[in-house]
């Protein structure tokens, strides 16, 4: 029974999905004006997470991720690169989509962009003006939060606070600026040539509105799980659900998960403090995608997460012992089904409650001491893979070559040789054993069999 912390409460809560086994998921997506830093990775890792465990769960899920292709950033920094709108971000998400691939995370079932759902997005305003939640002022059409009488639940606003008249036309802003928020802007010349002549006026969409209009499409309203980072509880989420709510007198969403911060060196991350990287950086440093994806789903997503280089060597180390389990069990021969069934249980109990993966590696790792200790062979690939349709690490992958039989009874004949201080017999042995091309390492914990 999956259970899942819902911001909108702040409670675990069982998960049910709207229709019997399958699950609509929308999950913030980039906006496509640089490359993704390990902030942001760290929540498009967490949204693989949830959906991997959902897909392992055996439910049909519908995952849909939006491209912010324009927004008050990317028209800055186009402009800023002499470069069209649509070069501009094309280009970021060519490169995000191959940022998603290196780290093994499964690609969204839909990627809509916003600005091919323009026509959505005016519906939308006009529903909300038309309900009298909108109005129009000289620079845009704005939201009127003190009409929306839930507006604030999800970041528990104070209520207090939400009686001003004051308006906010950037996309994003603090919690001291809450005030009616922009659906739409009207055209500005320091937009360039960005903007779509519509019923509702010249100008362009506001950031907020492209997440209600896009997943209302995909997924319908009300829809199961929404996911982001924490930093968009408000004011992004905030607004979604107002401008939802209010045009469909519906729930919007169930359950909303959020992931916390990522920290670098127990700083915020930031280029003035030249802490700051994105995924190329570590990739040039000669760290893999795969020791990244890990290391951020090492610390449960609801837990600030301290990023160091120290943390990812160690990463490093413990992905080769896992490959190395991997090699080692194909020469197991026992049978444990009663340890493969707990280790399963165990596994899945860690990760229903509130998808707690740092639980459930330590139920793996302790399940490879036992089967090491107790050399334990059936079954137990089986149920590696199994894990690894949440952990994504490609274990089936691994190249790894079986030790023949011949050089396993030669290791033990050296082995039972050098307990008898028989040397010259163990070394000639060895030597045997390298003729054909193997090797072997004496290690604190015996001996193993190494392909050269
Ligand atoms: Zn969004």
């Amino acid at each position: 029974m999956l259970r899942l912390y819902n911001t909108l409460t702040r409670k675990k809560e069982l998960f049910k999905p709207i229709k019997k086994n399958k699950v609509g998921l929308y999950t913030c997506g980039p906006t496509v004006y640089n490359y993704i830093h390990l902030g942001n990775l760290r929540a498009f890792v967490f949204y693989d997470l949830v959906k991997r465990y959902l897909l392992y769960k055996k439910y049909k899920v519908k995952h849909v991720m939006n491209i912010t292709d324009v927004d008050d950033k990317t028209i800055r920094d186009s402009q800023k690169e002499k470069k069209s709108l649509k070069e501009f971000t094309e280009f970021y998400t060519r490169e995000f989509l191959k940022d998603l691939q290196t780290l093994n995370i499964i690609k969204p079932d839909i990627m809509p962009k916003a600005t091919e759902h323009i026509p959505e997005m005016v519906s939308l305003v006009k529903i909300l003006l038309k309900k009298g939640y909108a109005y129009k002022a000289a620079d845009g059409i704005y939201f009127s939060i003190k009409k929306f009488k839930n507006y604030g639940n999800l970041a528990q606003l104070e209520k207090q606070n939400l009686q001003s008249n004051a308006r906010v036309s950037m996309d994003e802003y603090e919690k001291e600026n809450i005030s009616d928020f922009s659906l739409w802007k009207a055209y500005d010349k320091n937009d360039g040539n960005v903007f779509w002549e519509t019923e509702i006026g010249k100008g362009r969409p506001g950031w907020h509105l492209e997440c209600s209009a896009m997943s209302q499409k995909y997924l319908g309203i009300p829809f199961d799980i929404h996911c982001g980072g924490i930093d968009l509880v408000f004011p992004h989420h905030t607004n979604e659900i107002a401008q939802s709510e209010a045009a469909y007198n519906k729930k919007f969403v169930n359950y909303w998960l959020h992931n916390e911060h990522l920290l670098v060196d127990e700083k915020k991350m930031s280029k003035s403090l030249h802490n700051f990287y994105t995924l190329r950086d570590l990739l040039s440093k000669q760290y893999s995608g795969k020791e990244i994806r890990f290391l951020l789903l090492s610390v449960h997503y609801r837990q600030k997460i301290n990023f160091t280089f120290e943390s990812l060597n160690s990463v490093k180390n413990i992905l080769e012992k896992i490959e190395e389990f991997m090699t080692n069990i194909q020469n197991y021969k026992k049978s444990s089904p009663l340890l493969i069934k707990k280790t399963k249980q165990e596994f899945e109990k860690a990760m229903d409650d509130d998808l707690n993966f740092s639980k459930a590696l330590a139920v793996i790792f302790d399940f490879m001491k036992e089967v090491n200790k107790k050399k334990i062979g059936i079954g137990v690939k089986k149920l590696m893979f199994e894990f690894d349709k949440v952990l994504g690490l490609n274990l089936d992958k691994i190249k790894s070559e079986k030790i023949p039989e011949k050089i396993i009874k030669l290791a033990e004949e050296r082995e039972k040789a050098r307990k008898e201080k028989n040397y010259k017999e163990a070394d000639k042995i060895r030597n045997e054993i390298n003729s054909l091309g193997y090797q072997l390492e004496d290690s604190e914990k015996g001996v193993k069999i190494k392909k050269v």
